[in-house]
This record gives structure tokens, C-alpha cells and sequence, in this order.
């Protein structure tokens, strides 16, 4: 814990007009993706003397955080994650009007339930519980709401009209510019563990690279994961993101397949949400292959059968950053006192990004204890 200054201190230093973050503590936070780059603001904010490094730079090519877009949702099966959800929107619709940036979309996000899917009423329970607005639509009503899909073997379907997409690379780029205008210091360079940084802490929050930089403590292994951009007809207009939600397919018990609309007339994006085979962020190459391919023309064909013809117009390779558990870490070096890791996305880490840089910046102050949930020691038990 580093020497954390009081509300009333950072209040004083505003009301007093001294720049932010003059006197705090000295913090170092070692990337600025979805997780580093919030850290960093939210640290700031509360009166820290930031500085915001990045080997490759903010929502970069290699980075877990780059690409177009990310899908927004509070259907989880934890509270813990709705509530980080909800709270991070908040903050980007903040931002966006201060900022007057356009990130998010509020497109809406669809949730395919099919037999076997076993996880609904554990996701409508959370919905309801954190007051999350949505809806539980059976496959003919699902059918007349959204025409873009096949609701083949669709038992029913969870809709979250106020969720959406974020706009990934360029939501980085706008927290960094945020960061700077607001006093922190961007700069773009590789830190590894060891190296001498001036700072009283040191925030981790190297994505898929964590494995590689603290082996055999983080536990993240980067999986390789491909997506695929379709172009939709001309002058059709019902795959953007006026007309079409985001979705996430789990009527298949062993296919879990995701998507977005064609956001920036970019064409309509699938994924397969299968872990991939293992990837190096740094000099894997990051060309489509034939197999993939082949399974998501299949999935599009099957799902989405007036675009079965459709060309491949866009195609990228990003990595997910995955935990054992799949769930984030958020914790303290169990041995350098100085440094704290943040990580463990799994696929599901950037709409938290907001909210889990307000809470991390929190417990780097010593304002909030560490959860054991998100703790590097759950994977010793
Ligand atoms: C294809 C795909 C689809 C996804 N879909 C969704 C989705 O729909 N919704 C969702 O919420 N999440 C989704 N995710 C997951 C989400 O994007 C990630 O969990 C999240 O972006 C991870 O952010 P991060 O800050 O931990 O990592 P990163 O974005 O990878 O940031 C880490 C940064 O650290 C820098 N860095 C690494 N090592 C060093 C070093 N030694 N020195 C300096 N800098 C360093 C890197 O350059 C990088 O910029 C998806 C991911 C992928 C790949």
C-alpha cells in the first residue's frame, strides 16, 4: 500500500488550484489497454502522479484492447461482473460527453438460449438483481423483433436493449488523451519487472503478456482467437448498428459463437468464442486460417441465412488473455511490495476496463481491500 492521500487532501489540492497530482504518490502503470489506461485516469483523478507507459501504444495491433469493437453486457453469471459492467458504462457515458467522443453504441445485445444452454436463469437472476434493464423474449417473439437471424433451435432469447458495442482501439486512445490533458504523462516504451522505475507503486496491466513477464506467478495464457467481417448488401441496412444488436449464440452446446452489426460500414463481424491454441502477442503473425474460416461461413449460413453469399470483406487476429478460471485478477505482488497485477480479461475484459481502473486505482491508494475473488492466491488452493 502505498502512502494514500484523503479525499479531503485532493479536494484541498483542487480548491487550493494546484494541479492535480502534484504531491501524491508516484505511480507507474505498465500499459494502457482497456485495464492500464483507466487505471492510470482513475489514479490521476484521485490525486496520484501518474505516468502511462506502453511498448506498442494504447489499443495497439498486438493488444488484447485493439480491433474495432467490443460487446457490452450485464448477463453474467457472477453479480460482481453486472455490477462492474454497469458501472463502467456509466463512466463512458460520462466520458463521452465530456470528452465529445462517440464510443458507445447502445445497439442492444442479444443472448441465444438454446435446450441445453444451462446458464439463463442464473444470468436473468443476476440481470434482475442489479436492476439491469432487459428481456426475456421467447424465439417467435425474438423472430418478429430481430429479422437479421435464424432462430433455429433458439429456445429463447435474453435482451439487453440498453447494452451495446464500445469502440475498442479508439476508446484507448481516448482515455490516454484524457490522461494527458488532464496532467499524466504518456510514454511509449517497454518496462519489464526489475527494471528501476521511480514510483511508489507500480500497476502491472500487460494483458496477454502478463504470463510472459511474471511466469509461473500470473497464470494468463494468450489464446489465439480469430474474427471475420462479412459485407452486407448493397443498400441493406438492417445489419448496422441502428437496426441490429450485438449476440452472443449459446444455443449450440459445444459452439459458442459472437458478433457484432456492421458498425462503420465495416460488415458484419462473427467470432468463435473458443479458446484458440496458444499465441505470442508480440511475433505471432496474424493471418486468418482456412479451417476457421470454413467453420464461421458455416455459422453465418446457418444464422444468418439471407447473408450466406455475403464476400469476406475484413478479417483480424487479436489473442483473448485467459485465467484458469477465467475470471480477472486484480491484486498485489505477493513478493515486491511495490507492484500490483492487473489482468486476466479472458475474453470478457473490456467493457469492465472503466470500472475495474476505478477500483484498482482505489486499492493502489489503500481506499478498498483486495477481493478474494480476484486474488492471485485462488489459484493456489
Ligand atoms: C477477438 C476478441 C474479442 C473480444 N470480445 C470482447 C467483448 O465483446 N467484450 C469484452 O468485454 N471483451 C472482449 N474481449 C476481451 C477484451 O478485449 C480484453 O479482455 C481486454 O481488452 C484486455 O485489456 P488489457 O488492458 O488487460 O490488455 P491489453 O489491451 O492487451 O493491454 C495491455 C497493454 O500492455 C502493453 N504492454 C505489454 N507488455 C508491456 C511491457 N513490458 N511494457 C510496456 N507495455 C506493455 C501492450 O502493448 C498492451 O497495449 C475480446 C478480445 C478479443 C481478442
Amino acid at each position: 500500500m502505498v502512502n494514500s492521500i484523503t479525499r479531503r487532501e485532493a479536494g484541498f489540492l483542487m480548491s487550493a488550484g494546484i494541479a492535480q497530482g502534484q504531491s501524491g504518490p508516484r505511480v507507474t502503470v505498465v500499459g494502457a489497454g482497456a485495464f492500464g489506461g483507466w487505471t492510470a485516469l482513475h489514479l490521476l483523478r484521485a490525486g496520484a502522479r501518474v505516468t502511462l507507459v506502453d511498448s506498442y501504444g494504447p489499443g495497439n495491433s498486438r493488444a488484447s484492447s485493439g480491433g474495432e469493437t467490443r460487446i457490452t453486457r450485464a448477463a453474467y453469471e457472477d453479480r460482481v461482473y453486472a455490477d462492474l459492467t454497469l458501472r463502467a458504462l456509466e463512466i463512458w457515458k460520462e466520458s463521452e460527453r465530456k470528452w465529445n467522443r462517440k464510443i458507445f453504441t447502445p445497439c442492444g445485445v442479444v443472448r441465444l438460449e438454446g435446450k441445453a444452454s444451462t446458464g439463463a436463469a442464473k444470468l436473468l437472476k443476476v440481470l434482475k438483481d442489479s436492476g439491469a434493464p432487459h428481456r426475456h423474449l421467447t424465439a417467435a417473439e425474438a423472430t418478429k423483433q430481430f429479422p437479421q437471424f435464424d432462430f433455429t433451435r433458439v429456445e429463447s432469447v435474453i435482451w439487453e436493449p440498453k447494452h451495446g458495442l464500445l469502440r475498442a482501439r479508439q476508446g484507448c486512445q481516448a482515455v490516454r488523451d484524457a490522461f494527458e490533458a488532464e496532467g499524466g504523462k504518456f510514454e511509449q516504451r517497454a518496462l519489464k519487472p526489475g527494471d528501476r522505475v521511480e514510483a511508489d507503486a507500480v500497476v502491472w496491466a500487460c494483458g496477454p503478456w502478463l504470463g510472459k513477464l511474471f511466469p509461473g506467478l500470473v497464470p494468463v495464457k494468450p489464446t489465439r482467437q480469430e474474427v471475420f467481417f462479412f459485407g452486407t448488401p448493397p443498400g441493406e441496412t438492417i445489419y448496422d448498428e441502428q437496426h441490429m444488436p450485438c449476440f452472443i449464440d449459446d444455443a449450440e452446446p459445444d459452439a459458442h459463437y459472437y458478433g457484432t452489426p456492421g458498425n462503420d460500414f465495416r460488415g458484419l463481424k462473427l467470432g468463435d468464442d473458443a479458446y484458440g491454441p496458444d499465441f505470442d502477442p508480440d511475433r505471432g503473425e496474424r493471418r486468418f486460417t482456412e479451417s476457421m474460416y470454413a467453420k464461421i461461413r458455416a455459422y453465418l449460413k446457418f444464422r444468418f441465412p439471407k447473408m450466406a453469399a455475403a464476400p469476406l470483406v475484413e478479417t483480424r487476429v487479436c489473442q483473448y488473455e485467459v485465467s484458469p478460471d477465467a475470471h480477472l485478477i486484480l491484486d498485489k505482488h505477493p513478493s515486491e511490495a511495490k507492484y500490483w497485477i492487473a489482468g486476466g480479461g479472458s475474453g470478457h475484459g473490456y467493457k469492465l476496463g472503466a470500472a475495474v481502473g476505478e477500483r484498482l486505482s482505489e486499492m493502489v491508494l489503500g481506499k478498498r481491500a483486495i477481493d478474494p475473488f480476484f486474488s492471485l492466491a485462488r489459484f493456489k488452493k
